[in-house]
Formats: structure tokens, C-alpha cells, sequence
């Protein structure tokens, strides 16, 4: 069986805690290879090498470190079919959506060339007789990000390509279900002319995220993943004196205005609600249709489309809508709220439980589920279902709706579907959820913008890629300075401009 390594100093390294986890294949059930897990020593190791490597990094200046990231962005597209495979390996999701998991990065790193334009400061001249002010970012040292299962591409590109361009050494700690994407683009980044030591992939679990939690050179840490986990490592990072962004988990409500157009609203829905398995951050998992008539006639067309999609694995290409999900455990907890819904009382209206691939019965498929009649005190409206799983939850109004995502403990994503402008407006300007959809179901915000979520889904005040990116990774210096020119004769100053 194949035994992947961690990525140090420039290469692959086997671990030596002799422990390992096994990576599945969740189309078919078997252990494809196994990932070790690192330990503290392990760890902090690593995390020395990357501070010795990291003073020549952070004095490369940021024009040629824009050249790595450029460099990375050829390198990403030549091996894009490759990286797609083997993300949907281990993943599950279809090659399309693994190319727009390693698309949706690489953007991010298109960005990063950039990195001279975002780091150059900003300068007062005359601040003064004699007198200049001028801020700085600079890099903070040795910086790491803990990663989520479901975007193994995009994630850890996100956060390697702000914080390796702003001159930090990086440490990364993928997802222990999918890593061998990051170890391919760890390679790439040396192929693209970024010096050893300057990243390492250290792969592990709790023991290794607790030696980051811990380490003492590591100055800031970017999380994604579930919300436990997030409020977990933003307590005990802040509390060890470190920056920490956390993203985590989201119950995204699409609202459903009378005056939308309802096949409009269906087809964004299918894509929204049971692409990749319902397994993104941004999915849209609750519909909320505003009126009766809106909600029978979403139903109506919501469901020959569901009973159309097509579950199986990625090899069998363009025939598929959505894969498997990741872990048997994930599967059996996706089947354990359908049943909570149904015995709090839902309506499933589209029962996937019984779904079986022939040839593929080992395989973690889950089949599609639709529930209308809804409540908010169902599990499975309060809980975060991450599977192909869609809740309609029905209102009355404008307001009662708006007043559920409003409510809701979870604010990444959202949506209106409305041809009603001031509408749209009034809901883009109250909620209280980071990403805001108009007739857009997935608002993704693009690479130069910022990625975030509100409430119970984010923690921190810096977002992902975009300008806070940069923020996040640097911190601010500023000069203040004197010179002779501005003394009078006699050797008096003038401060009078700055008092
Ligand atoms: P997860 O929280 O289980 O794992 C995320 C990371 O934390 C992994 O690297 C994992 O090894 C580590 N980890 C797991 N348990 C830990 C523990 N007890 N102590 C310390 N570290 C631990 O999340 P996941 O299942 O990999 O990913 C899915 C979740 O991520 C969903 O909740 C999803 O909504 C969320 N997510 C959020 C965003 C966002 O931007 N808000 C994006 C993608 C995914």
C-alpha cells in the first residue's frame, strides 16, 4: 500500500511517529494508502527548519517572489489533470468539480503575483519640517494554516499563496482524509523556484494541530473547517499570543420571492444544494420559498430534477452530477438526521435512503434528499447536514424569511432569488451573513475580493484571500523620520504641522 510522507525542506520525508491514518477511496471503500501522523517533535522540527529558511525568503524582495507565484500559476495548469485525478481519488467529487477546486486556488495564487502592488505601503511626505512618516507591511515569520477535507486544492492555495508571498515561511497542515494534493503542490512550488524550508506539509490530527497551537515561533494560524474545531483552535491559538482567522461551518439559506423565476431558482438549487455532495461550506442547504404558492410550485419543480441527478463516482465521467462523500462516518451521519427529520415530523419529500450503486456497494453514496414542511427546531435545520440533503423551510414573508437566516447561528453564505430590486436591496443590506447571493446561489467572492463568514461561521476580523489576506499575513510598521532639513537655525525643530 502506498505510504505518503510529509513534504520538509524541500522533500518527501517519511514520518517516524508510527502512526498512520488510512486514506480511502470513498467510491469503493478501500484504503488506498495510508498518511502518517506526525508528533510534536516532528512538528516542531519542521517549524525551526522553515524560521532558518524564512529571513532570505523574507528579504527576496516581493517583485520576485510575485515571480514564484507566476511561475506556480503555469506550473497548476500544466498539471491540472493530474491534480484533478487525485484529488478526486481521495475526495470523491467529479473531475469537474476538482478542477474548479484547483481552479478556484489557483486564482488566488494569479492574485499573489500581485504581492509587490499590496505590500508597498504608504508614505507621508512633509508629515512635517524635515519630517516623513511612512508604513510598511512585513512578513511575520513563520505563519500555518490547518485545512478542511473538502477543497484540498483550493484551501491550502489560499493560504500558502498570501502568506509565501508576503515573505513568511509556511507551514501546512492538510486534511489527513485527502493529502496528497498538497504534497503535489508543494512540489510544484519548488519546481517554481521557491527555496527549501520555506514551506513544509506536516500531515497529522489533533496532535499535530495542538504542537502548532503550541509552538512558539509560529506567529499566526488560518483555519477552515468545522465549527467545534474553529472556536477550538481560535480559544487556545489566541490565548497562546498568535493571529488566528477561523473559518467554519454554515447553513446557507436561499429565499425564494414570489416574483423569481422559479426554473431560474430550481436549476441554481440542484447546483447549489447537491453539487459535490452538499459537501461545501457554501452549499445551499435551506430554501425558503416566500408564500404558499411559491413553495408548492418550487417543490413541484424541484423534485423531477432531483430524481434526475446522477450519484457515482468520478470515473465514470460526464455521466455523474455528484460523487460519494468522504468517510463511511460521514455517510452515517447524513442518514442519521434524515431520520431525525422524519421522526421530528419533516416531509421527505425525496427519499434517498435507499440508494444502492451497483458494483459500488462498499462505496460512501449517498443518494439525494428533499424535505419541505420544515421547522426550525428540527436537527435538521440547526445542525450543519454536509451532504446532499435540501430543507425547505416555508414563510409566510419577506420578513419571516429574512428573519431565519437572520436568526440562524451559522452566517457564511446566502441567497435571494427576487426580479424585485428594492428587495434585493433591503435583504443585501440587513443580513447579517458574510456572502451575499443575488440571484447568484454560490456567491463566492472572486480572488481579489475577501472570502468570510459571520457568527458561528467565522472568527477573527481578517478574511481569506483579497487584500485582508495580505493583512493578515504582515503587520504594520511605521517610521517616522527627521532630517536635517527641517531644523531651524539654532538647532530648534519645527513640530508645529505635527502637534
Ligand atoms: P474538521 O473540522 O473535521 O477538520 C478540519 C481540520 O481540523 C483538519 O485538518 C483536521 O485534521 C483538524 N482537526 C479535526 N479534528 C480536530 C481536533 N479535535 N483537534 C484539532 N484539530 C482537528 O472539518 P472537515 O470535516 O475536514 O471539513 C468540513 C467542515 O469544514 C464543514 O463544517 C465545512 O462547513 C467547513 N468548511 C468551512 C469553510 C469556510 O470557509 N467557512 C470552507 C470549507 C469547509
Amino acid at each position: 500500500m502506498q505510504e505518503l510522507t510529509h513534504w520538509i525542506n524541500g522533500r518527501h520525508v517519511k514520518g517516524t511517529s508510527g502512526r498512520f491514518a488510512d486514506v480511502m477511496n470513498p467510491a469503493t471503500g478501500e484504503v488506498q494508502a495510508r498518511v502518517p501522523l506526525a508528533t510534536k517533535a516532528e512538528l516542531d522540527a519542521a517549524v525551526a527548519d522553515a524560521a532558518k529558511a524564512q529571513p532570505a525568503w523574507g528579504a527576496t524582495n516581493p517583485q520576485k517572489r510575485g515571480r514564484v507565484m507566476m511561475a506556480m500559476v503555469g506550473l497548476i495548469n500544466r498539471d491540472m489533470d493530474k491534480l484533478a485525478e487525485a484529488l478526486s481519488r481521495e475526495h470523491g467529487k467529479t473531475i469537474p468539480d476538482a478542477k474548479g477546486d484547483v481552479q478556484r486556488g489557483l486564482e488566488v495564487i494569479e492574485y499573489c503575483i500581485g504581492a509587490a502592488q499590496m505590500l508597498k505601503g504608504e508614505f507621508t511626505d512633509a508629515a512635517g519640517p524635515g519630517i516623513d512618516m511612512y508604513s510598511m507591511r512585513q512578513p511575520l515569520g513563520v505563519a500555518a494554516g490547518i485545512t478542511p477535507f473538502n477543497f484540498p486544492a483550493m484551501i491550502p492555495l489560499w493560504k500558502m499563496g498570501p502568506a509565501l508571498s508576503s515573505g513568511n515561511a509556511f507551514i501546512l497542515k492538510p486534511s489527513e482524509r485527502d493529502p496528497t494534493v498538497p504534497l503535489m503542490l508543494a512540489e510544484l512550488f519548488k519546481e517554481a523556484g521557491l527555496p527549501d524550508g520555506v514551506l513544509q506539509v506536516i500531515n497529522g490530527d489533533k496532535d499535530s494541530v495542538d504542537a502548532i497551537l503550541d509552538n512558539e515561533t509560529i506567529q499566526a494560524i488560518g483555519f477552515v473547517g468545522s465549527t467545534p474545531i474553529a472556536e477550538y483552535i481560535y480559544g487556545r491559538g489566541c490565548s497562546n499570543g498568535k493571529r488566528v482567522q477561523c473559518f467554519g461551518g454554515a447553513k446557507n439559506h436561499m429565499i425564494i420571492m414570489p416574483d423569481a423565476d422559479l426554473d431560474q431558482a430550481a436549476d441554481a438549487l440542484i447546483g447549489a444544494g447537491y453539487g459535490a455532495a452538499g459537501e461545501r461550506c457554501m452549499a445551499i442547504s435551506v430554501a425558503v420559498p416566500v408564500g404558499k404558492e411559491t413553495a408548492d410550485r418550487l417543490v413541484e419543480k424541484l423534485v423531477p430534477r432531483i430524481e434526475k441527478l446522477k450519484v457515482g463516482p468520478y470515473t465514470a465521467g460526464n455521466d455523474v452530477d455528484y460523487g460519494p462523500v468522504v468517510t463511511a462516518a460521514a455517510k452515517a451521519n447524513i442518514l442519521k438526521l434524515v431520520e431525525s427529520g422524519v421522526e421530528q415530523g419533516a416531509k421527505l419529500v425525496v427519499d434517498g435512503r435507499g440508494f444502492k450503486l451497483q458494483g459500488y456497494e462498499d462505496g460512501y453514496f449517498v443518494g439525494p434528499h428533499l424535505f419541505d414542511d420544515v421547522t426550525t427546531d428540527m436537527d435538521i435545520y440547526k445542525k450543519e447536514i454536509f451532504g446532499p440533503v435540501l430543507c425547505t423551510v416555508r414563510a409566510d414573508s419577506y420578513e419571516e424569511a429574512i428573519g431565519y437566516a437572520m436568526d440562524h447561528e451559522y452566517g457564511n453564505g446566502t441567497a435571494i432569488f427576487t426580479r424585485d430590486g428594492d428587495t434585493a436591496r433591503d435583504f443585501a443590506s440587513r443580513i447579517n451573513v458574510g456572502m451575499v447571493g443575488i440571484n447568484v446561489p454560490i456567491p463566492v467572492p472572486l480572488a481579489y475580493h475577501t472570502f468570510g463568514g459571520w457568527k458561528k461561521s467565522g472568527f477573527g476580523d481578517l478574511n481569506q484571500h483579497g487584500p485582508d489576506a495580505f493583512r493578515f499575513y504582515t503587520r504594520t510598521k511605521t517610521v517616522t523620520s527627521r532630517w536635517p532639513s527641517g531644523l531651524k537655525e539654532g538647532g530648534e525643530f519645527h513640530f508645529k504641522a505635527m502637534d
